[in-house]
């Protein structure tokens, strides 16, 4: 089987070519899926894509006209493909459901521990010669109450870290996980009284237009004073200009983002030559008590190796005919 890899950057082919076992044939492109770079999937029986191509209906239209036959999504998320059009024309799509929950649960805790303790300040200031201990301020994790929106594979791992760090734990789901339920200082409660309880709010439900901009200026509202938002999920859950207000009036204290919402023009690039563009996100970097990441963390070798392995493996299913769960 031949598969055109779009997106792809050095850790992608070093991954998938370490886990091939010789029957597929790998062809790497560093451009986005889209109109014009589509012709690269020519004799191509599979495409591979990430988080950003965006694999629209036209796109699905050209990829039918030359014969692919399969889209495998190397991420979880499957928000930029049109899956219904591409089921109403015969292309299968597969994803990786689940790499390393562990992955990005141990990041949203990076995420809070830095915004915290504000590591990535004292950082610059060491770096600087400057000791003074002014603005580090930090408090206590243990005893927080921590918000977390979606208990799915991630969300779920995200709880338990923080019972273990001795934190309450109220959740928010619209299906229960069986595996918390139970649990001492873990609770299933209301989107209202996580906001109004929450020292700490995560998210980490997918993107579905029910979610889309779940943190907005209503939601905001409902949260305590200098309440920390992480979100390492989908950008597009938080109304970017809404979180900016909450900044500036200082009702939100903290925000961790390792998503953007319009992050598809600006993240896995080297942008440092450029002028960036986007006025909110700019606006964002100004704020020190904001830590921006690009997407980073799902990013272990432990992850990188099991997208790898899963993709192949629908792939290989796909290909014989054989039930595949990972469809999308
Ligand atoms: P999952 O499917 O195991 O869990 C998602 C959970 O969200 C489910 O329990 C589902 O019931 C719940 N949910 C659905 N609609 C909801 C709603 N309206 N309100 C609250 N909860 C709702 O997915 P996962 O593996 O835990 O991943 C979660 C998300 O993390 C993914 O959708 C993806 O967007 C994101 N992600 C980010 C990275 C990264 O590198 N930053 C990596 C992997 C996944």
């Amino acid at each position: 089987m031949k598969i055109a890899f779009f997106s792809y950057h050095s850790y992608d082919k070093k991954f998938f070519e370490q886990e091939n076992s010789k029957e597929f044939e790998l062809h790497f492109y560093r451009n986005p899926l889209d109109l014009d770079s589509l012709k690269l999937a020519e004799g191509c029986d599979a495409v591979c894509v990430f988080v950003n191509d965006d694999v629209n209906k036209e796109v699905l239209d050209g990829l039918k006209e030359m014969g692919v036959k399969h889209i495998a999504l190397r991420c979880a998320g499957f928000n930029n493909v049109d899956t219904d059009y591409a089921k109403e024309i015969g292309i299968n799509v597969c994803r990786v459901p689940q790499y390393s929950p562990n992955a990005v649960a141990e990041f949203s805790l990076a995420l809070i521990m830095t915004l915290n303790r504000k590591t990535h300040r004292s950082y610059m200031r060491i770096r600087e010669d400057d000791f003074r201990l002014s603005g580090l301020l930090g408090f206590d994790i243990f005893g927080s109450t921590v918000g977390v929106i979606g208990t799915g594979a991630i969300g779920a791992k995200f709880c338990k870290i923080m019972l273990g760090l001795g934190c309450k734990v109220m959740a928010y789901d619209v299906k229960e996980n069986e595996e918390l339920l139970g649990l001492e200082n873990f609770s299933y409660a209301s989107l209202d009284d996580i906001y109004a309880q929450s020292d700490i709010i995560s998210l980490h439900c997918p993107l579905f237009p029910s979610t889309k901009h779940i943190i907005n200026k209503d939601s905001i509202a409902k949260m305590k004073d200098g309440v920390m938002i992480v979100n390492t999920s989908r950008g597009a859950l938080i109304h970017t200009g809404d979180v900016i207000e909450g900044l500036k009036s200082k009702k939100i204290g903290y925000l961790g983002l390792d998503v953007y919402e319009y992050e598809k023009s600006i993240f896995f690039k080297d942008l440092s030559d450029t002028i960036i563009e986007d006025d909110a996100f700019a606006r964002l970097q100004t704020f020190s008590n904001v830590v921006i990441t690009g997407h980073q963390a799902f990013f272990t070798e432990t992850a990188l190796t099991n997208i790898a392995k899963t993709t192949y493996d629908n792939l290989h299913k796909l290909s014989l005919g054989e039930e595949c769960l990972n469809l999308v």
